[in-house]
């Protein structure tokens, strides 16, 4: 039976994830019987299925380039009118996020929303809100925890945010209260306006319980649901929840993960993003999208200030905030270059490795200074980037190596279950008793993993006494043994309590954990990182170092006799990320990096944007990359864009799981510029793109930060 389209009916376009192979369509039309506002949440049949769309534009008549006559539009599933539609900023920070990072609106409006609302009905939605309007707040409201009072620096750091109104750097030292300061800031802004709303982002709110009890404490007075959180480890149904309390402007403060930043917050005043270097931030599927970024776009666009903090900023914003000659920098620059209490930063110790067999993990000196710590009654922190027992297995007759077979890696050899395993897609065998290859007896693990130092370290400790005749204890943590829900907190909890007296782990016991009695932090073994195929490496291994020094010697009461220490052992002692450690100095480190950057060309001085491809044959990935490549050069010169298009390549790590990887970068001196390639390159060049035999997927990825 043919619909009849009365003359009441209204034309209703909306955003949808449609599946990929379907194109990137900007929007699905529909009619409706009522207008319905942009921004509004519906229920969209596609094909035999409903999806959940975001009505983008409502009129009556059709758009001018529609293909569909009125009487084939399909009616709206369904109306989600009980949930108010979302605010035209938010509508717009969607559509640049897409357009930025070519995507579609619709891919990105439902990656922005909680999952739950797909299935959710009117009626659902109706039941739930009642829910969260039925909690009552108590009687009396609680007193909340004391703010402390700012020492000089934070003052003079709180005064110029104060009189900021757009992005700042925060750069404080670790240990400088940072956090203090931005809690102060929040405050003022709360007060000022009643219905005021503040986002904060951390890279991993697991990692900072301690931050979410801060906020609840410090800001108790605005109720029990003044503080929520957003990240992808809540269950979904109270991911739901909370999104509708920062949509209906109930929530005030909303402390969320890199997804948070498309949260609904009608009345945001104040975005943070604490520890903005981490690379957490960008998202490395899907949408790839830098929530940084995006944070400081979002404040430009609502006009409300944006506060970037960390140690060790991005280079990205350390250039952004630089002094410039002729020019106001983008970012507003506050230091506190001081420590609370006037704790000095530890001391750095440099072993120089090549005094010992390849096989020594732990140098006579660094065993001598553990074991005098543990005398005094302090916890040790040692840092190694790598869980497992041994990162490779080898036999010496034949050369062969525990390869996976799906991935260009070696798989790990993983005591705990003794088998191999693939860190990076999870294939696992049983490890061989002889060599797969040539039947050879002799197979060997090379290198540590925290497994292995953790068992030897067990050994070696094992007849060593503390001070009050107890057994010194060892506990591990990475990504084996936080699998399970709460045992990462159980964990951290274990070792500030001094369950145990040495914590090895990888980067994850670097965060920015309070511990109070480490008087010594050492990295085993950060050689890796020094000559990396990433240009980006270096950078990310000096904030760890700087982030895992602060965590010693935080305890302004400690007793002075031992100096806190971070110790490195390292075969390159000369190298000059070493030596500006030795200060701290983050500045001088920065500006060595970035002369360096500049002089062949990286970013931040050049733009990029990488177009990604994935296929079952190598041959297809480069064979398409090759046609786009000849294609983008052609249409580079006749636009007379200066861009450079470099030679596709296999990336790094050239087959995952199966699928083979290859990249083709491009490249501009400005922003501009490669936005407006990328832009005509969606309109000329995507159809042949889409044409490529072969590919599972491409994508570009803008602004990547790891290549
Ligand atoms: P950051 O975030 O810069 O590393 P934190 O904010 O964690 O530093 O502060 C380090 C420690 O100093 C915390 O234990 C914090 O409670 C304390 N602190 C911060 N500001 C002050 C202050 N003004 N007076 C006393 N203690 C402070
Ligand atoms: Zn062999
Ligand atoms: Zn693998």
């Amino acid at each position: 039976m043919a619909a009849t389209v009365t003359p009441a009916d209204f034309f209703i376009e909306a955003w949808t994830h449609l599946p990929a192979h379907r194109g990137m369509g900007k929007s699905l039309s529909y009619r409706h019987h009522q207008p319905l506002q942009p921004g509004q949440l519906v229920h969209l049949p596609v094909g035999r299925q409903t999806l959940l769309g975001v009505v983008s534009r409502c009129a009556t008549t059709l758009p001018p380039n529609s293909t569909l006559a009125p009487h084939e539009l399909k009616p709206l599933a369904e109306v989600l009118s009980h949930c108010p539609p979302l605010g035209a900023d938010w509508m717009r920070l969607i559509e640049f996020t897409a357009h930025y990072y070519r995507r579609s609106p619709g891919e990105v409006a439902i990656m922005a929303l909680p999952t739950l609302l797909k299935e959710a009905t009117d009626a659902n939605l109706v039941k739930r809100l009642q829910r969260l309007h039925d909690k009552k707040p108590p009687a009396t409201s609680p007193t909340p925890d004391p703010a402390k009072r700012l020492n000089p620096e934070q003052q003079q750091a709180m005064n110029a945010l104060v009189a900021h109104a757009g992005p700042s750097l925060l750069h404080g030292a670790t240990g400088s209260g940072k956090t203090e300061v931005y809690l102060q800031r929040m405050q003022r802004i709360l007060e000022e306006d009643e219905q005021s709303q503040i986002l904060v982002m951390v890279p991993e709110i697991n990692l900072t319980p301690q931050l979410e009890q801060l906020m609840k404490g410090r800001f108790a007075h605005l109720g029990p649901q003044a503080v929520i959180s957003l990240h992808s480890g809540l269950p979904t149904a109270q991911r739901l929840n909370n999104w509708l309390m920062a949509h209906l402007g109930n929530a005030r403060i909303v402390l969320g993960t890199r997804l948070s930043i498309f949260a609904s917050l009608p009345r945001l005043r104040l975005i943070v993003v604490d520890e903005e270097h981490d690379p957490s931030f960008k998202q490395g599927d899907g949408p790839r999208h830098s929530a940084r970024d995006l944070a400081v776009f979002r404040g430009h666009q609502l006009g409300i200030p944006v506060i970037l903090a960390s140690a060790t900023p991005s280079l990205e914003s350390w250039n952004n905030s630089a002094p410039a000659p002729n020019a106001k920098p983008n970012y507003l620059r506050v230091s506190m270059p001081s420590r609370q209490g006037d704790q000095p930063m530890p001391e750095l110790v440099v072993v120089d490795m090549n005094r010992f067999g390849r096989s020594v993990w732990l140098s006579p000196t660094l065993e001598q200074a553990m074991r005098a710590r543990l005398d005094a009654s302090e916890q040790v922190l040692l840092l190694l980037n790598r869980r497992g027992f041994a990162p490779v297995l080898y036999c010496p007759d034949c050369q062969w190596t525990s390869d996976c077979a799906h991935c260009s890696a070696h798989q790990v050899l993983h005591k705990a279950d003794h088998r191999l395993h693939c860190h990076h897609c999870g294939a696992q065998t049983r490890v061989p008793t002889t060599c797969p290859s040539c039947g050879g007896q002799q197979i060997l693990g090379l290198g540590q993993g925290t497994e292995q130092i953790e068992e030897e370290l067990i050994e070696r400790l094992s007849s060593w006494q503390k001070p009050n005749g107890q057994p010194v204890n060892i506990l591990r943590m990475d990504a084996d043994t936080v699998r399970l829900k709460g045992q990462l907190t159980a964990q951290l909890n274990a070792f500030h309590d001094g369950q145990a007296d040495v914590l090895v782990g990888t980067q994850m016991v670097a965060k920015g954990h309070d511990f109070q009695r480490v008087g010594l932090v050492a990295a085993l073994n950060p050689d890796g990182a020094l000559f990396s195929s990433d240009f980006r490496a270096p950078e990310r291994l000096f904030a760890l170092l700087m982030q895992a020094a602060g965590r010693a010697g935080r305890d302004p009461k400690r007793s002075a006799t031992l100096p806190a220490q971070m110790w490195i052992q390292t075969h390159y002692p000369q190298h000059h990320l070493f030596t500006h450690l030795r200060h701290f100095d983050y500045a001088a480190f920065a500006e060595e990096e970035l002369s360096a950057r500049q002089s062949v060309g990286l970013p931040p001085f050049v733009h990029q944007a990488l177009l990604r491809t994935e296929a079952r044959q190598a041959g297809a990935t480069l064979s398409a990359l090759n046609h786009m490549h000849s294609a983008c050069t052609d249409l580079a010169a006749r636009l007379d864009m200066p861009l450079t298009v470099h030679q596709p390549v296999p990336m790094s790590m050239s087959k995952l799981a199966g699928v083979h990887r290859a990249q083709m970068l491009v490249e501009a001196n400005s922003r501009k510029t490669l936005q407006g390639f990328l832009q005509v390159w969606d309109a000329e060049l995507a159809p042949a793109m889409r044409q490529q035999k072969g590919l599972l997927r491409w994508a570009w990825d803008v602004d990547p930060v790891s290549i």
